[in-house]
């Protein structure tokens, strides 16, 4: 559910920082997150959230935060496009693949994914890659 006001919106969803699935409401002016509070609607968390869901979102307007894919190229970091990226990471994987089987691959997975990306993480490892190494944090 969304409420605006002039151009402040407000908008109840749910933290993703970790598996409890505590409901929050974000407060956006102008485009920029500038306030998340607990939902007190949520069966979850009554209102309540711990220091990192209510105060953790800095990161999402950093000037400092990773918008696009880098590769290293003679020893420096440069821009480079999704397209090149994900090239370059199945050309690599397939090398490891074929040089030396499935075992060379291992995912840790996490809590902080639903279950359906979890189960996919898992089916890419086994049918994909061929490798039975993977892990989460969420089993614990
Ligand atoms: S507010 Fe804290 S406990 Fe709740 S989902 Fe977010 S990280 Fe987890």
């Amino acid at each position: 559910m969304s409420t605006t006001l002039a151009n402040i919106q407000t908008t109840s969803t749910v933290c993703s920082f970790c598996g409890t699935g505590c409901g929050i409401e974000i407060t956006v002016d102008h485009g920029k997150i500038v306030k998340v509070a607990g939902d007190k609607k949520s069966p979850v968390s009554h209102g309540e959230t711990c220091v990192k869901g209510s105060q953790a979102w800095a990161y999402i307007q950093s000037q400092d935060r990773l918008t696009h894919p880098l590769i290293r190229r003679n020893g420096e970091l440069q821009k480079a496009s999704w397209d090149e990226a994900l090239d370059l990471i199945q050309s690599v994987a397939w090398r490891y693949k074929t040089g030396f089987g499935g075992d060379a691959f291992g995912c840790f997975s996490s809590s902080r994914s639903t279950n359906e990306l979890n189960f996919v993480a898992q089916k890419f490892m086994r049918q994909v890659l061929g490798s039975n190494n993977i892990d989460s944090c969420n089993r614990t």
